[in-house]
């Protein structure tokens, strides 16, 4: 009998930070790179507690995650130790998540999504292809080719606590929850895919519908919640469900009396999910019973991936390395840290 555990150690959750490089407009101004990670790359395959130095003005404080990826590092490096590892776990029968969190600009889109900006032959995958590629190579391999598997594709948004279709044209859609507690996102499309190309169609396509043609007021990408997800069915079963999340920006609306009232409860539902989030990873990591996942439409859309045996969960928490970026980053770092 074959095994089908991973060679790496199977922690139920992962956390773990990336560190973008200073940009061109960054370092026009001479901003300061406030963060420093020791070791490179390739430490990381025997450091798993590696180190951050978040160098403040006024005080140096460090943090520990499973890994910390410097400004060199490439999707396709973080993707090996962050998502590549969950792509078995949807094949086994389980529920695999991977989350960006942080404030906009600092790397999320970039991270998962990659650049589909139409020049394929430079662009960088992100996470979301990498995936979609070994999902179709494990799909391939003889264990499971004959375990009879058919993959579909779902991308939505969710924004201001509604969910919207980005491959219906941001199709509002229904939240319902049953007496079993299984909640349904009402015709929410899943379109069958069978190739990696497929994938990357769907990507593209939901992808501009994001941030395209908004057909609600005020609504831009670093607002909302966007999930694809990778499913598995077998004869029509729920098998197994990637679900690899691009969160809102994590930033407060500090500055409130600058803000409309629109501006205000967006903010609000924004970290009102973001706290619901965190709680039930919490939950989940301290295998918990209660998962609050009624907490947010983004918890509750993702039930399922909190619950059972088999649902593993990876947080990539990105930062900005600028000093102007400071207080943005200790947040993300302390949300992060509550975490592991
Ligand atoms: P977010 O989705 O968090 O708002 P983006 O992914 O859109 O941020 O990134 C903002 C900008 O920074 C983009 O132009 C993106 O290409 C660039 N960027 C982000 N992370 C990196 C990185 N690790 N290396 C190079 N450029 C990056
Ligand atoms: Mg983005």
């Amino acid at each position: 009998p074959m095994s089908l555990s991973d060679p790496v150690k199977p922690h139920r959750i992962c956390v773990c930070v990336r560190k973008r490089p200073l940009n061109k407009k960054e370092l026009a101004k001479k901003e300061i790179d406030v963060v420093t990670i020791p070791g490179n790359g390739a430490l990381l395959l025997h450091e798993p507690k590696q180190k951050v130095d978040l160098t403040k003005y006024l005080e140096n404080q460090t943090f520990h995650f499973d890994y910390s990826f410097d400004e060199d590092s490439t999707n396709d490096l973080l993707y090996r130790f962050t998502a590549k590892p969950l792509v078995k776990t949807i094949f086994e029968g389980g529920m695999a998540t991977c989350f960006a969190y942080g404030q906009t600009g600092s790397g999320k889109t970039h991270t998962m999504g990659g650049d589909f900006s139409g020049k394929s032959q430079n662009s960088s995958k992100g996470i979301y292809a990498l995936a979609a590629q070994d999902v179709f190579t494990l799909l391939m391999q003889k264990r499971y080719a004959d375990m009879d598997l058919c993959p579909y594709v779902t991308f939505f948004e969710i924004y201001n606590g509604k969910v919207f279709d980005l491959l219906n044209k941001k199709a509002k859609l229904r939240v319902l929850e049953d007496e079993k507690q299984q909640v349904n996102v009402v015709g929410l499309q899943e379109v069958p895919v069978s190739s990696v190309d497929d994938v990357i169609k769907m990507i593209e396509r939901g992808s501009a519908c994001r941030t395209s043609g908004q057909t609600f007021a005020n609504a831009s990408s670093s607002r909302s919640h966007a999930v694809l997800q990778v499913i598995l069915r077998r004869r029509n079963f729920l098998h197994g469900k990637f679900s690899l999340v691009d969160l809102a920006g994590n930033e407060r609306g500090t500055d409130v009396s600058n803000n409309d009232r629109h501006t205000i409860v967006e903010t609000a539902e924004i970290n009102r999910s973001l706290l619901a989030l965190k709680e039930c990873i919490r939950s989940l990591g301290q295998n918990s019973e209660h998962i609050p996942f009624r907490m947010s439409k983004l918890t509750q859309v993702l039930r399922d991936s909190f619950i059972g045996e088999n649902s593993r969960t990876c947080m990539i928490a990105m930062i900005s390395p600028g000093m102007s970026s400071c207080e943005y980053t200790l947040n993300t770092l302390r949300y992060a840290n509550s975490m592991v």
